[in-house]
């Protein structure tokens, strides 16, 4: 059946020369390294091109010479069509999406679209990884502590280290992106190490730009290799050139028009809720950056012209910055040891939405100050299981609830929203 497969191709590919909009390539390739191989070659538009490789190729990223529209470019590998696009991390503006393949591909066709003139290929060749390491998601201590994370010594077994000077800064904003990549591929491993060696070898950038990659399945790896420093506080490559105070997170794949997996947001969650506590960061704050007013938690689109990390990666950011504030609450009454139980239904929501705050009977005594410290009236009902404040007559914004029980009095940072 392979043979016959493999005539079934030669034919298609000797009978598809002899029309004129199809060719088929004859590219020199030339190797690069052993895991990157690069190949020129001249296109008109609208050309068909199939190629057959010598050797298997991982990933590919296409390159032009002149700034041209990715409108129609595509490669159909087996039955999938996979769009190319612009690549919003390419500084020169004339690189593709780099594609990672499900397995390692002898046979593809490239749909020139509307390319032109020279274009080269940046071909990887990295082998599928049989045993893609997969960390344990047992629950963590608190809402606050590390998830677990991928190391580079694990995922990059085999591949080169990076060699180059790091830079180290404290960190003001997260940076969330996205790869722009195939949400097809399912060895996550296989796919961080594909973006690396095109990364350092094929970009000739330092190492990965960003500090942290989440799969869909809610694998965390480390990005940029700090060395002996701090991983959430190397220096990446990632935010429009301003990239001093910024820790880079990328979720693999493209999230213009679907969303990335629940597991992928918790995994963002997690990771965003470990880093702003131990940053002391608030979620809702903004700092100024380089002449922007830019948030603690923000979006690569926040900082210059891009579409990264698409819009349905983008319209979540502000359920993250609430969900990562409340966890931060949870995690003051939850520290890392483990102690009794407390009561976390002192009081919800938090963020107030629908004007009343839910307050456990079992509170002694409640006070709500707003910013400027001045006490406010709230109206409150009592019933069996609760107080109910009613604050729907207040201007949304910061207030804090100050909550007397038996061990004491405790002060708590409300929204109203
Ligand atoms: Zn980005």
């Amino acid at each position: 059946m392979k043979s016959f497969i493999l005539i079934a191709w030669n034919l298609a590919i000797s009978l598809v020369i002899s029309l004129p909009l199809f060719s088929m390539a004859s590219m020199p390739i030339e190797r690069q390294s052993k895991h990157l191989s690069i190949g020129k070659i001249d296109v008109k538009p609208q050309q068909i091109i199939p190629f057959t490789f010598e050797q298997k190729i991982s990933g590919l990223a296409l390159v032009t010479k002149n700034i041209n529209s990715w409108d129609s470019t595509y490669l159909i590998v087996h039955d999938d069509t996979l769009r190319l696009t612009r690549d919003e991390h390419d500084p020169n503006n004339n690189a593709s999406n780099f594609i990672v393949f499900d397995r390692p591909i002898q046979n593809l066709v490239l749909s020139v679209g509307k390319l032109t003139g020279e274009i080269t290929l940046i071909l990887t060749h990295i082998d599928s990884t049989p045993n893609p390491v997969k960390l344990s998601s047992e629950r963590r201590k608190s809402n606050c502590a590390l998830p677990p994370i991928i190391l580079q010594e694990n995922w990059r077994n085999g591949l080169p280290a990076p060699q180059y000077t790091r830079s180290f800064s404290t960190v003001n904003h997260i940076i969330v992106h996205h790869s722009a990549g195939s949400n097809q591929a399912s060895n996550y491993q296989d796919v961080v190490r594909n973006i690396y060696i095109y990364h350092t070898e094929g970009r000739g950038w330092s190492d990965i730009g960003y500090n942290y990659l989440i799969a869909p399945d809610g694998s965390i790896f480390a990005g940029r290799d700090p060395e002996e420093g701090l991983q959430d506080e190397v220096k990446g490559a990632h935010f429009c050139g301003k990239n001093s105070n910024t820790m880079g997170i990328c979720l693999l794949g493209t999230f213009t028009d679907i969303s990335p997996t629940p597991a992928a947001i918790t995994a963002l969650e997690q990771l965003i809720s470990w880093k702003t506590t131990k940053d002391h960061l608030q979620p809702y704050e903004e700092f100024p950056h380089e002449g922007l007013a830019l948030g603690v938690i923000a979006g690569h689109r926040d900082g210059c012209s891009t579409q990264c990390p698409g819009n349905q990666l983008y319209n979540k950011i502000n359920t993250l910055k609430t969900t990562v504030y409340n966890q931060q609450l949870a995690c003051q009454q939850d520290p890392e040891e483990p102690k009794e139980p407390v009561n976390d239904l002192l009081f919800f929501p938090n963020p107030v939405k629908n004007g009343t705050i839910f307050v456990s009977n079992t509170v002694e005594d409640v006070l709500l100050i707003n910013a400027f410290g001045n006490k406010l009236f709230v109206p409150t009902i009592e019933t069996k299981e609760h107080l109910e404040l009613q604050v729907d007559h207040l201007v949304a914004g910061w207030y804090v609830l100050y909550i007397q029980d038996t061990s004491g009095i405790n002060q708590y940072k409300v929204i109203i929203i």
